[in-house]
């Protein structure tokens, strides 16, 4: 297991993170933690800023707030048959930030700051994992 299948797109395949592909494979978001300042990541982090701790995994509920968005009209060669896409920035309620787009369902006039989405995992065909923002 690796980041070998997540994205539309291929990352670096092999990481010391494989587990998080797995884990939206099973339809879980997983973050890390440090043990030693308890400081909360995602997407997770191998190695925490403080460069003391060792790293666990921690389960995110996937429940956020909107934070910010951005309406892609022009986007990157991978994702050109994608626009126009609502690119989100949301905060868990765990904390942490992530940055997703939002399901095509939700029109720009029902998006409201502040308003509760959860990040849900997704299988693409051909096995590719990502996840987007949904409104709940
Ligand atoms: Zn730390």
């Amino acid at each position: 297991m690796s980041f070998g299948k997540f994205g539309k797109v291929s990352y670096v395949s092999e990481t010391k993170l494989q587990e998080f592909e797995k884990a939206l494979e099973a339809g879980r978001i997983m973050g890390t933690k440090c043990k030693t300042c308890g400081k909360l990541y995602f997407p997770p982090r191998a190695d925490c800023t403080c460069m003391k701790g060792d790293i666990e995994w921690v389960e995110l509920k996937g429940n956020c707030r909107l934070l910010t968005y951005s309406t892609i009209y022009f986007a990157p060669a991978s994702f050109r048959y994608e626009v126009p896409y609502i690119l989100a920035v949301a905060q868990f309620e765990e904390g942490p930030t992530v940055l997703a787009p939002l399901n095509k369902d939700l029109k720009e006039d029902e998006i409201e700051i502040g308003m509760s989405l959860r990040l849900i995992p997704m299988e693409l065909a051909g096995g590719r994992v990502i996840y987007e923002l949904r409104k709940i």
